[in-house]
């Protein structure tokens, strides 16, 4: 039975009375439109595209040419996406022929094509993207702006700037031949069999596949780069793009790069699917970063020098990202409904390779690392599921399901199959799935049929319950330490409280209790909870007084827990539960609760704990507590060797009290230049008569994109200091990165200063296709359009400038409201 939408709100509300009626769960899910792949009628085996561009115009001029064949016994007419295009020349196997052309694609008709054949299409087109290819930099008037032009495929945009069968469900061997101007780089996908010169200036570039990928991974990237060429221990190349005049960023970027490669070689157990892997960065990128087969690209605002690298490390996403060439790249999902098939897997293994890693770690990074963040970086996937599950509780398999289930909540299900069926059992399924589908389409079940085919078990419980129905058990945990004729034992009551209906129904998982007593001993006991009400006996022969009750030790299960403890069990726990998660759970419990013995408690455990999450959430409850001791404390925070630690401390703090002033003033040259400008912010806005010193002492500090350049300016500005201000409406110009420019909009914003020069830069930032740039320009011309004092001057520019494009219109619509 397949439950239509309107009638979830219906399921919402029954009740468990009504689940407790069925004597077993149904295979329901919410049914929706695109759960299913796109037909199409040819099965596209190679593209080669020919392109050359007109970057000022923003013009792409291009002839492609698709060899295919037939699915289906007579073909005469295939669409192909692209959006807005001119096209001049439509051919058949070389051929003339009939096609017609609509603002999402042309369609050609062949002469019939039979099963069997190999046939080709090719067009002459013309088009000028909003989104899928990019072009930046090439209006700045002042010349100071990089150029670069790349594109970003996912989901359907490639279709944008190539017509092309637009899908996921076909997967093709691409080719790419570039011409453009000899003092760029060019790189797109797979191996560059040519590079040669032009006699006009031009060179063209030639990069082809050896296997076949999916549309939305096709990549080119045009700039000014330098590359630096490691190798992974099996050989593989790995060529690492920056940006010249940055060699020094090259190293803090790249750390692990081959290493990850290694891991993931091994711990996946299939050998890097592709000839070559390249990363390189772009300006402006429209996401983090994005897996295009054999070329990663990501945004070069995660390209940061050994000190920027303390406040933002590219780590994880980079080898998110190199997942990707196995999980996405090399199989892929044959529709978006199942792509958590891609994203979780590249959420998990990150996540993994900071837990088993076991080469060099450097000290900068080592806080990324081990046990207690693989616990940290789990516990953050369980909460952003279980926030998810707030609006609505689709499972992970859904068309509509949402990031926090694509990404945390795939992953921490991934771990939970470890936990369940075990580590290495799970990646002998892994490793027989990749292998048995390789560079082909996935689905859900391929997955599940792993299991069968490699362990002889059907999980469809497991499947059922965290993969194609949403929600998460929520348990209420009591204990009873009883003592009757046969002895002492523990009984845990374990009830499962969560709305239970057709989307959720009662969870089935084994779960692990510790009872530790207070001679420092445990005892342990793993019990399968699948009923509603559930009680656990755990015997005490030998008589013990208890000091804590664990539910799932180390937070190996995503779910919700109640389970109310004393001060005295909180305490034992935060100070001897082995797992840092559990520790942290304890000091989460007590964060409501007054007791005398709690500052001391919080002091000691500060002493002891290394991990910065710990420390962090110590100084949030000491910053309440506000007593001297909680100041020592800080103080001390304040100088902690994490910077994590450091901000923690510094943010907390809503005014500065005169004991921390000097320890504040320290912060002006600390290694992060994040610390920096929240501390020249603070130190200035409550110490106005010291700016003056303050601003001195940080005058040589850019920091990454000009962070501290901006605040210092913001605060000179707000002293009417006029070279600054010019200098703000300067950065908010199109001759810089998008990072600057909204710092520099955002400061304008706080000083509440408007000029002309100034709008004309908040619309060419509200017109561009990025929407991170566009949402906070538009955002900041919203709040000054509300001010009498600018609206006409905001409505005189409307009038005298071009608003004729849709965007533009678009942008008009929500600044003047
Ligand atoms: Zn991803």
């Amino acid at each position: 039975m397949k439950v239509r939408v309107s009638f979830i709100v219906v399921f919402l509300f029954s009740t468990i009375s009504i689940l407790a009626q069925l004597p077993y769960r149904t295979n329901s899910y919410v049914n929706e439109p695109n759960s299913e792949p796109r037909e199409h009628p040819i099965d596209v085996q190679r593209m080669t595209l020919k392109v050359k561009f007109e970057p000022e115009k923003g013009l792409v001029k291009g002839i492609v040419t698709h060899v295919f064949k037939p699915l289906r016994k007579t073909v005469d007419s295939i669409f192909f996406d692209a959006i807005k295009m001119k096209i001049s020349e439509a051919t058949v196997n070389g051929k003339p022929a009939r096609y017609s052309v609509t603002d999402i694609g042309i369609t050609v008709y062949p002469q019939q094509m039979k099963w069997g054949s190999i046939d080709s299409v090719s067009f002459v087109y013309e088009a000028s993207p909003r989104s899928g290819l990019y072009f930046i930099g090439w209006n700045d008037t002042t010349n100071r702006c990089r150029k670069q032009i790349w594109s970003q495929g996912q989901g359907i945009d490639s279709r944008a700037w190539v017509p092309m069968y637009d899908e996921m469900n076909d997967k093709y061997i691409t080719e790419t031949i570039v011409t453009f101007d000899k003092n760029y780089h060019v790189l797109s996908n797979g191996t560059k069999l040519n590079e040669q010169s032009n006699s006009d200036g031009t060179k063209t570039w030639h990069y082809r596949m050896t296997h076949p990928h999916a549309p939305y991974l096709l990549t080119l990237v045009i700039g000014k780069y330098a590359v630096e060429t490691r190798k992974s221990s099996s050989g593989i190349v790995n060529n690492l793009y920056y940006y010249p005049e940055y060699k020094n960023r090259v190293e803090p970027t790249y750390l692990y790069s081959t290493e990850s490669m290694d891991f993931l070689e091994s711990f996946i157990g299939i050998p890097y699917p592709w000839e070559l892997y390249s990363q390189i960065m772009v300006q402006d990128f429209t996401s983090g970063a994005m897996e295009n087969t054999t070329a990663t690209t990501f945004g070069d605002f995660s390209f940061v020098d050994p000190r920027g690298f303390k406040d933002r490390s590219y780590i994880g996403t980079n080898v998110h990202e190199l997942t990707h060439q196995w999980f996405g790249d090399f199989i892929t999902a044959r529709v978006q409904k199942h792509v958590w098939l891609q994203e979780s897997f590249a959420t998990f293994y990150p996540k993994y390779f900071f837990k088993k890693y076991t080469g060099t770690i450097t000290p900068e990074s080592k806080k990324n690392f081990g046990e207690d963040a693989y616990e940290w970086n789990l516990r953050g996937e369980h909460n952003s599921a279980i926030n998810a599950s707030e609006k609505d509780r689709l499972p992970i398999v859904h068309p509509s399901s949402g990031s926090a289930r694509i990404y945390p909540k795939g992953s921490a299900v991934i771990d939970m199959m470890m936990y369940v069926f075990g580590e290495e059992e799970i990646r002998k399924v892994i490793k027989h799935y990749l292998e048995h589908h390789n560079y082909a389409n996935v689905e859900t079940n391929d997955l599940y049929l792993a299991f069968q085919d490699t362990l002889g078990i059907t999980p469809d419980w497991f499947f059922d319950q965290w993969l194609y129905h949403g929600g998460e058990p929520h348990y209420k945990v009591e204990y009873d330490d009883i003592r009757n004729a046969t002895g002492r034992a523990t009984v845990v009551h374990v009830d499962q409280i969560h709305t239970m209906d057709e989307l959720t129904g009662p969870f089935k998982m084994p779960i692990e209790f510790d009872i530790y007593y207070k001679d420092g001993t445990k005892d342990s006991k793993t019990e399968w909870i699948s009923s509603i009400r559930h009680n656990v006996l755990i015997p005490n022969s030998s008589n013990k007084e208890i000091a804590f009750v664990l539910f799932d030790p180390g937070s190996r299960v995503l779910k919700k827990a109640t389970f109310k403890k004393t001060f005295d069990e909180l305490k034992y726990q935060v100070i001897n539960a082995p797992h840092m998660i559990d520790r942290y759970d304890a000091l989460i419990a007590l964060k409501d609760m007054n007791n005398d013995g709690k500052e001391l408690l919080l002091q000691q455990v500060f002493e002891k704990e290394q991990f910065y999450a710990i420390k962090n959430e110590i100084i949030v409850q000491m910053h309440e507590l506000g007593t001297p001791n909680a100041l020592n404390l800080i103080a001390n925070a304040l100088k902690d060797k994490s910077e994590d630690v450091r901000k923690a401390a510094l943010n907390g703090l809503k005014t500065i009290p005169l004991e921390l002033k000097s320890s504040v003033e320290q912060l002006l040259t600390d290694e992060s230049y994040a610390i920096i400008t929240i501390a020249l912010e603070k130190l200035c806005d409550q110490f106005p008569s010291s700016a003056d010193s303050y601003l001195e002492k940080t005058s040589n500090e850019a920091g990454l994109y000009e962070q501290i350049s901006i605040k210092s300016l913001e605060i000179k500005a707000g002293k009417g200091d006029q070279k600054a201000l010019d200098k703000l409406i300067d950065y908010t110009s199109n001759a810089f990165e998008f990072w600057t420019r909204r710092n520099a909009m955002n400061s304008l914003k706080r000083i509440n200063y408007l000029t002309e020069s100034l709008i004309l830069h908040l619309l060419d930032a509200a017109w561009n296709p990025n929407s991170r740039l566009s949402s906070s320009a538009i955002e900041v011309l919203q709040y000054f359009y509300q001010q009498s004092q600018y609206k006409q001057l905001i409505l005189q520019a409307k009038k005298s400038n071009n608003d004729s494009k849709p965007w533009q219109k678009d942008a008009w619509a929500k600044i003047i409201r």
